[in-house]
């Protein structure tokens, strides 16, 4: 019988610790919703202890997903587990994820604690987290930086404990995969009860390692693997779930084993993060980039055209990217469109359903297909948003060779309208100044990207901008065909 490996997702845990990823309780569900979709095994929805608001929406994923296992971050402290439990208690499956770091360099310098006060603080934890959930998993930080015979002894102590899962993080991203399947392989030679857990790794893609590392632990033993969509995290990310589902389906002659992911969801799953993070996917980025499935190169595009196989070793639509994404038109109905969107995941009310049809009729009638991801786009633009305190009425921008740039902007306020005219270097340069003069905000912007959506002449656009004002930062996001307006409609948010 094949082997089943468990995909621990940890995008709304790890991956909200990329910097400016923060995603608020609404936003976390959308994505909690989608990973359940996907068919992940256990998602890591946050570490209570570290903020009230996380804690909110650990527990509000754990009232709402059904089919996964929902888990959350704790210190190896009564306080932390106490607060991990309380929100993912109501989860119909819910795990305790308890760590400590383990190597000497950060007992030293961070903890200032021994091994044997390590060990005994591990095992405390573990066993109060078991009084209260049936599964728990611990963790050493810093794990591959860490003596591998002091990792054997608090494996083994912590299993005794009631330890179900246990996990090897190379936090920081160093190990190469040689040195990890040796390591592995000794751990699991050296813990005399190592078999009565699950084994995990949670890998760092600080020197571009992290698929290569997990796959690495996999063939060692491992059989669950902690990743993100799109690889998010600290610094250079995490493992990416998209390429390591897609290396075991690729190579299922050589690495036999099941997984519950569907490979269908991983590019609309891909997608939803981007958009809902701000956190742009590189286009020649595995699997999910932009041009993971473009031939460029004139002898590959006849070679595709007479058979796929000669240049693709994966077909787009195995990871949810058809070649054919026309899905509506403008002579769509009401009825229609609601299934699509059902399809896709969304569920809305009557009224969001109405103005999110009006908007579809609108973008139908500039462009003669609508493909899912201007569907999504809508969704984010439309539902997703949080009310805005600012709507735009009326842009104008004059730009050009010869002008200066002028944007003029007619804004409603709260329930006034206000108009003004502005210049700038450039025109969103010129529209961002006039709005920022009439809100009277003192707002730096801090970077700005732009993103076509879909192909084409016609795609929307997608704007992401980071804006600071009074020391805080803030994302927006924003949807048109025309990226001044979504420029303006972002910036109007804030
Ligand atoms: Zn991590």
């Amino acid at each position: 019988m094949e082997e089943r490996i468990i995909f621990f997702d940890t995008t709304l845990r790890d991956g909200e610790q990329s910097p400016g990823a923060s995603m608020n309780s609404a936003e976390k569900l959308r994505i909690a919703k989608q990973l359940e979709r996907l068919g992940v095994d256990v998602m890591e929805a946050g570490f209570p202890a570290s903020s009230p608001g996380d804690f909110e929406s650990v527990q509000m994923i754990a009232g709402k997903v059904r089919n996964v296992e929902v888990t959350a971050l704790a210190r190896t402290a009564k306080d932390d587990i106490d607060q991990a439990w309380a929100a993912v208690r109501e989860a119909a499956h819910p795990r305790i994820h308890t760590f400590i770091a383990t190597s000497d360099l950060h007992l030293k310098y961070k903890l200032n604690m021994s091994r044997d006060e390590v060990v005994s603080e591990a095992v405390e934890s573990v066993k109060y987290a078991r009084s209260l959930c049936d599964s728990v998993e611990f963790s050493t930080e810093d794990g591959t930086r860490s003596d591998r015979d002091f990792l054997c002894r608090i494996f083994e102590a912590v299993i005794a404990a009631g330890a179900t899962t246990i996990n090897l993080p190379d936090t920081v991203g160093y190990i190469t995969p040689e040195e990890f399947t040796k390591l592995i392989a000794y751990v699991r030679e050296h813990t005399p009860n190592i078999h009565q857990a699950v084994m995990s790794v949670h890998c760092h893609n600080d020197l571009g390692l992290a698929t290569a590392n997990t796959l690495a632990g996999v063939e060692a033993g491992a059989r669950q693997v902690e990743v993100t969509m799109n690889g998010i995290g600290e610094r250079a990310g995490n493992t990416s779930l998209e390429e390591v589902a897609m290396n075991l389906f690729t190579h299922k002659d050589q690495m036999s084993f099941t997984t519950g992911i569907n490979t269908r969801e991983i590019y609309p799953s891909s997608r939803l993060v981007s958009m809902i993070t701000g956190i742009v996917v590189q286009p020649n980025k595995a699997i999910v980039g932009a041009n993971a499935f473009a031939h460029e190169a004139g002898i590959h595009q006849d070679g595709v055209l007479k058979n796929p196989l000669t240049y693709e070793i994966m077909r787009p639509d195995t990871v949810g990217l058809s070649s054919n994404r026309m899905v509506l038109g403008k002579h769509s109905g009401r009825h229609a469109f609601d299934d699509k969107l059902r399809q896709m995941g969304y569920e809305l009310s009557g009224e969001e359903l109405n103005s999110l049809f009006g908007k579809f009729k609108q973008l139908a009638d500039k462009r003669k297909e609508i493909l899912e991801e201007d569907i999504e786009a809508l969704v984010a633009e439309e539902i997703l948003r949080i009310p805005d305190v600012y709507e735009l009425l009326y842009l104008n921008v004059v730009s050009g060779t010869t002008a200066v740039p002028t944007a003029t902007v007619r804004l409603k306020i709260r329930d006034e309208e206000a108009q003004l005219a502005g210049f700038g270097v450039g025109p969103i340069d010129a529209t961002f100044n006039t709005i920022v003069k009439m809100i009277g905000s003192d707002a730096k912007l801090m970077r700005f990207s732009v993103n076509a959506i879909t192909g084409g002449m016609d795609a929307q656009g997608e704007v992401t901008a980071r804006l600071q004002e009074n020391g805080a930062v803030v994302l927006g996001k924003g949807t048109d065909s025309d990226i001044i307006t979504a420029s303006a409609k972002h910036l109007s948010t804030d």
